[in-house]
């Protein structure tokens, strides 16, 4: 199960003439630019002297030039490991001196900061490449040949390490294996319909494995197309809408797109699926969507260690506010999280996943794997959530998000979704902040809309709904929610900013 060996089996009939990707300035590489060019990459990286099991590290801008470089790194028996573009160069020294990769590709406009600080964490080669797909990683391809023999893979050896999003801490490298990617692609690929007709709007960054592995190995594993869009860009997408079939996106895309007047029934008519993951899809959002497209949008879940978990069905209904069934070949247990035994349908707890999706261990942190990979074979997720009586799996929110106050357990997801109904809120968050009297105190941050509810009617609203000790001790108001580039809220941050609320 050889990632190159997946598009190899899938590439179209006649490769010249099936578009791959189609950028946003309208430049369209075909089936036979990618194996030409990821061959070009694999010869461009051999020559610069990496070697199969060698980590490549990329910090560069969305361009088609960097998927055939991922694709050249899987040929070569190298391991990708792309960069989120927001990495700042202390962050950089970091995963450089944590991943040792044998070559750093950065963007030209940051090669002279960035340089200093490859030198530093003794990385033998740098190399760039810009948003346009140029640069002296560009020219060693150019000068490389086509055709390149791949390095044969076992499927346990790497082909990825991808960081998670830091959003609880700091980030850690998944080693995600061929087989783990290969697994995946072609499980969602079947589960989600996709065929070489499919044309996928993609933007999304592609650093993360939202863009990079769930988009981008689906349409591999299919022969599709994708338009790229360098960014979230809600106008740009609605000109697209004619002539795609299928989007992914955060929640965010579609509270933006929900914005456009434009977006209509008629606007959405040549679309057959529209998938949403990375953060929680307010319930609100995918009703609205519904009443204006007429598409109840298909809500996963996954994360950077596992790929893809779970899924609303393809047929069959998609329910708000929960994300669906395990995927075929995936095993997901809700378990008591001190105890470890598992929990009946409707109970709340840690959610744990078993399956060729599941990684092979975090890079470098053997302590870290031990104590959340278990001999079972089970990945403790951090995430609670429950089963319900028809299968269907509700995240309730992050293990480290769970509010103890006063000895109860408060799931924030509970709290946000009374609070979200109320007419008036756009959206809310719940976090507990330390309290001298209860341990930690339930707190609300609410964005208020128009004719929004103050403290006191927000709190009056909760009362008789919740009890008692659910309900929020404060209710805040803020215009936005801080969020990262993947759309999920920081609540670290909310949590840092209100720390001495009840000093
Ligand atoms: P870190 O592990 O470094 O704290 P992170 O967990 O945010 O960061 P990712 O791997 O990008 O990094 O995100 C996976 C997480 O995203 C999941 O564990 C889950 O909390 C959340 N998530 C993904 N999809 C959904 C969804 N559909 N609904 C709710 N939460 C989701
Ligand atoms: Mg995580």
């Amino acid at each position: 199960n050889h990632l190159f060996g997946l598009v190899r089996a899938h590439c179209p009939a006649e490769p010249d003439a099936k578009v791959f990707i189609e950028t946003s300035e309208g430049a369209r590489y075909s089936y036979a630019d990618l194996l030409a060019r990821s061959g070009a990459y694999a010869g461009a990286l051999r020559a610069l002297g990496v070697k199969p099991g060698d980590r490549v590290a990329v910090q560069v801008e969305k361009s088609a030039e960097v998927i055939f470089l991922y694709l050249g790194a899987a040929r070569a028996g190298a391991v990708f490991l792309p960069l989120n573009t927001a990495y700042t160069g202390p962050e950089i020294a970091y995963f450089l001196g944590d991943a040792e990769p044998a070559l750093f590709v950065c963007d030209p406009a940051r090669e002279a900061d960035l340089s200093a600080v490859a030198r530093a964490a003794g990385v033998p080669q740098l190399r760039t490449l810009d948003a346009a797909g140029r640069g002296s990683m560009a020219e060693a391809a150019d000068a490389a040949s086509p055709d390149f023999a791949d390095v044969p893979r076992g499927p346990d050896d790497l082909a990825a390490i991808l960081y998670t999003s830091g959003t609880t801490g700091r980030s850690k490298g998944a080693m995600l294996s061929h087989d783990n990617l290969v697994s995946n692609a072609l499980t969602l690929a079947q589960y989600w319909h996709f065929t070489e007709r499919d044309v996928l709007i993609h933007a999304l960054p592609v650093f993360h494995t939202h863009g990079l592995f769930v988009a981008t190995n689906i349409v591999l594993a299919t022969g599709g197309t994708m338009l790229f869009l360098p960014r979230l860009d809600a106008k740009k997408i609605l000109e697209l809408m004619p002539r795609a079939t299928a989007m992914m996106g955060v929640p965010t895309f579609y509270t933006r797109l929900l914005k456009e007047p434009g977006l209509t029934r008629e606007a959405a008519s040549h679309m057959r699926l529209f998938v949403s993951g990375s953060a929680p899809l307010l319930a609100e959002t995918h009703r609205e969507w519904e009443q204006r497209t007429g598409h109840a949008i298909l809500e996963r879940y996954g994360m950077t260690e596992t790929n893809m978990n779970t899924s609303n069905p393809y047929e069959g209904p998609r329910r708000a506010g929960t994300v669906g069934f395990p995927l075929p070949g995936v095993t997901l247990r809700v378990v008591e999280p001190e105890t470890g035994a598992p929990l009946g349908p409707e109970e709340v707890g840690m959610i744990e996943v078993k399956g060729p999706n599941v990684f092979l261990g975090y890079w470098r942190m053997p302590e870290k794997t031990a104590a959340e990979l278990k001999v079972d074979g089970f990945f403790i997720t951090g995430d609670l959530g429950k089963i319900d009586r028809d299968g269907y799996v509700h995240i309730v929110g992050r293990g480290k998000d769970l509010i103890i106050t006063g000895g109860y357990n408060v799931y924030p997801k509970e709290i946000e979704s009374e609070i979200d109904a109320l007419p008036g809120v756009v959206e809310s968050a719940v976090i507990g902040i330390a309290h001298p009297d209860f341990g930690e105190g339930v707190t609300a941050v609410v964005v208020p809309g128009a004719g929004a509810p103050d403290e006191a009617a927000v709190l009056a609203a909760l009362e008789g709904r919740l009890a008692k000790y659910k309900c929020p001790k404060r209710v805040l108001f803020a215009s936005d929610l801080p969020r990262n580039a993947m759309g999920k809220v920081q609540k670290n941050l909310l949590r840092e900013k209100h720390a001495d609320l009840y000093r």
